[in-house]
């Protein structure tokens, strides 16, 4: 067994060339170099500029939404992205207790309270099946609002998240949003350039957010962006983005609280490069996940994670699952890390951890076993595929 994970360590080096592979980092040629010398030279380098309009206009065009709003990372996104939802102190927020931190981080920044609710085997996110259940155990409609019979809190939204870039099962979701006035709000972080049904993710509720950190599928250095088809809390995100000022040629002001949350024009000029190859990386990405899956077969008891029959995925990070009656997740992770292939388990659920633990969740069956059961490999589109040359 032990050999087999050194041998699948050897063929990723060799299929990267390097001695040590990374689990993911940004891929740059010229492109990037030109657009952010342009940016320098232009002496717009701050949070204004003709790169932070363009990237808000090109992201709105690509993932097919009506407007995009910039921002400094993908947490102040999903943190907005809920404020414009409805998302008030006090209320409830359902998500996926098997995501990363910032899904509950930005909830909080609200004054709102996580509530965990488990996922799906067959996407890795939130199950709209099991939240149908549980709604109906926990829930009451009260003057149309949620609300938790238990805590008396109002339920406002649900916050779904396409875990590595695969897409959740959104249509049923959709329709229990509808049905119970939860506001939906997709933490779309990790899956630029995944598609339900053949609609790019981050469209399908109120808003979304993105985010670009140096380790997702394209990078503004940090970044992130809130999408909405909603022209109105668009320009309300903008301006709540932008210390809420009032525009006026030379009085300062602010006619609310707002937060100093806009992406930089220099992020941005590095956002439009990367921008200009996004489809590449993903067809570089899903290749990838074609390889992978012939050489994890190879591998006792595992098996790469494919994306559902209902989504195209863009492969964020390749996925393996492993059967825990074979493998124990910490010594996979031991013999791939020292063998030079970095992989690293799935977040620890959220309801685990010290400043979540006291916060409302259904029982989490799915989280727990997928919890010990999932490793990340390297992911990086491999060099030599045709984006390499594109500029
Ligand atoms: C990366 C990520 C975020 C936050 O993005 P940052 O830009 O790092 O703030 C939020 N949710 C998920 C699921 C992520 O993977």
């Amino acid at each position: 067994m032990n050999e087999q994970w050194v041998s699948f360590a050897n063929e990723i080096k060799k299929m990267y060339g390097k001695y040590f592979v990374p689990l993911h980092e940004p891929t740059f040629n010229d492109t990037e170099i030109e657009y952010v010398t342009d940016c320098v030279k232009s002496g717009w380098v701050s949070s204004v500029g003709k790169y932070v309009d363009r990237f808000e206009r090109e992201l709105a065009e690509f993932t097919g939404v009506k407007r995009a709003v910039a921002v400094v990372n993908g947490t102040a996104a999903l943190q907005i992205a809920m404020k414009i939802a409805g998302v008030k102190p006090n209320d409830e927020v359902f998500m996926p207790a098997l995501t990363f931190i910032a899904t509950a981080n930005a909830a909080s920044y609200l004054q709102a309270i996580p509530h965990f609710v488990d996922v799906s085997e067959e996407t890795l996110g939130l199950d709209p099946m099991k939240l149908e259940e549980y709604i109906k155990e926990i829930g009451v409609m009260k003057n149309g609002n949620l609300v938790n019979k238990k805590t008396d809190r109002i339920i406002r939204a649900v916050v779904p998240m396409h875990t590595f870039g695969h897409p959740v099962d959104l249509d049923p979701l959709v329709e229990l949003c509808l049905r119970y006035n939860l506001a939906l709000v997709e933490d779309a972080a990790e899956s630029l350039g995944s598609y339900y049904k053949g609609k790019h993710t981050g469209g399908f509720g109120v808003a979304a957010a993105l985010s670009f950190n140096g380790n997702k599928i394209m990078t503004t250095g940090g970044g992130g962006a809130i999408l909405t088809n909603d022209e109105r809390l668009a320009d309300y995100a903008k301006h709540i983005t932008t210390t809420a000022k009032v525009p006026h040629q030379w009085e300062y002001v602010h006619d609310e609280i707002g937060y100093n949350y806009r992406m930089p024009n220099l992020n941005a000029a590095l956002g439009c490069a990367q921008l200009t190859k996004i489809e590449g990386f993903l067809a570089s990405k899903r290749a990838l996940a074609i390889r992978y899956e012939k050489l994890v077969e190879q591998i006792d008891g595992t098996r790469l994670f494919m994306e559902p029959t209902f989504a195209t995925s863009n492969y964020w990070l390749q996925t393996v699952i492993l059967d825990s009656e074979v493998h124990r997740r910490d010594d996979v992770l031991a013999l791939l890390n020292d063998a030079g292939a970095m992989a690293r388990p799935i977040w620890t659920p959220l309801n685990e951890l010290s400043e979540y633990k006291i916060c409302p969740k259904d029982e989490l069956t799915v989280t727990e076993k997928l919890k010990e059961t999932i490793i990340n490999i390297p992911s990086n589109p491999l060099k030599g595929h045709a984006f390499y040359d594109k500029t």
